[in-house]
């Protein structure tokens, strides 16, 4: 491993964008106070012994110097002693919980003068602001966007993702399964945020990446960014890049593996997977999901509701009593080849953001990044 202080002899390569300013770590419950008076805001917390996403009301419920240890089907979160905040790589959990909840009720009804009265779910009072999510989640928000606002407009997700405020920290210190620099996510986010952190020493390099972000930091006792402070974060995100846990190479990747659908490693594939969903649950790109209907006994009222579903489930498949993808074989190759190959020809970008979440929480160790390296030919 290469130490901190060696890369900080390196040139840096990132740039920020013009009006960068700094924020004192002292000054957070301010910007935390500001957003909350606007906004739902959504952000890192530690929850059964890992880093959810929940909404908070005060800076003092962030996690706070946390950090995680993730391998293949592993996941441990440590407390340090280190002033850092941002220490920890992403959890399970990823903006989809809010903008694409895991269960939905889509509308409800009741029996009236014979017919039924039909009553549509409430626009949400407040907007969301997320706050401290990483690059690779802020793609996967606009990855979801390709979904549900462009290709297949869905009011349930637009009512949630609307205009809502992303505060993205850039990251410093990626997890052993994070992957993002090869999927050209991260470590530094370059667009689809409103203002982006990078932690320094003791403040907050803020820069601007909207006029809604230009506006919020106007609110905040931020100071001009120095060409110190600029530099430290450039190296800081470098030394991330050099650090990242897993690369995969994404040259040519979509056309080699739909040259490669027999490859010998898919059959390997059906008998490691257990098909138990988890990668497509805790994937911050995969959308899909199933309707159901429900109707009380006596018949008087009734409500629809959506729910995420997953291509592993033999019932995703299911057609008229026969299934199109009846083995894990199948299932697993069309969910690596649909983050990797399909979802750019759909939506012109890779439905995979490298945050390593189905690495850490698949049960038995499965890796995407191995599996798809296998596939290309080990390069
Ligand atoms: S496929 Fe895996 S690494 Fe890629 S975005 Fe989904 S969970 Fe993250
Ligand atoms: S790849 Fe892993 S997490 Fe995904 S369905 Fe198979 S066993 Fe579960």
């Amino acid at each position: 491993m290469k130490t901190r202080k060696a890369v900080l002899a390196k040139p840096a390569k990132f740039v920020f964008k013009p009006g960068a300013a700094t924020l004192r770590k002292d000054d957070l419950p301010v910007m935390i106070e500001r957003l909350t008076a606007e906004y739902d805001v959504v952000a890192p917390v530690v929850r059964d012994f890992s880093i959810a996403l929940e909404k908070i009301k005060s800076a003092n419920e962030l996690a706070r110097g946390y950090r995680d240890v993730q391998s293949p089907g592993r996941y441990v979160l440590e407390k340090t002693d280190e002033p850092m905040i941002f220490t920890y790589a992403n959890g399970q959990e990823s903006p989809k919980k809010f903008i694409h909840p895991s269960r939905l009720l889509m509308f409800k009804g009741a029996r009236k003068d014979g017919l039924f009265d039909v009553i549509e779910e409430d626009e949400p009072e407040r907007k969301l602001a997320f706050f401290g999510i990483r690059p690779c989640d802020r793609q996967s928000i606009l990855v979801l966007d390709r979904t549900y606002i462009t290709d297949h407009p869905d009011p349930y997700y637009l009512r949630r993702r609307g205009d809502a405020f992303v505060a993205v920290v850039n990251c410093t210190r990626p997890g052993a399964t994070c992957f993002c620099a090869s999927m050209g996510t991260g470590p530094k986010a370059d667009r689809g945020f409103d203002i982006a952190l990078t932690e320094l020493a003791d403040a907050f390099l803020i820069e601007p990446g909207s006029p809604k972000g230009m506006a919020m930091m106007s609110k905040l006792p931020t100071k001009p960014a120095t060409q110190a402070e600029l530099s430290q974060a450039g190296f800081w995100i470098e030394d991330a890049l050099l650090h990242m846990g897993r690369t995969l190479n994404t040259t040519d990747l979509p056309q080699i593996l739909l040259r490669e659908l027999d490859h010998p490693h898919w059959d390997i594939m059906k008998d490691w997977c257990v098909g138990c969903t988890n990668c497509t649950i805790v994937c911050p790109t995969c959308f899909c999901y199933t309707i159901a209907d429900k109707v009380d006994l006596s018949l008087q009222s009734f409500k629809r509701e959506r729910y995420w579903d997953s291509c592993f489930s033999w019932q995703f498949t299911e057609v008229h009593g026969c299934n199109f993808r009846e083995n894990l074989r199948q299932r697993y190759r069309h969910w690596v080849c649909h983050k990797l190959s399909y979802w750019v020809e759909q939506y012109g970008v890779f439905g995979c953001v490298g945050c390593g979440r189905c690495i850490t929480w698949c049960p038995v160790g499965i890796d995407i990044v191995d599996v798809a390296t296998t596939v290309r030919g080990g390069v």
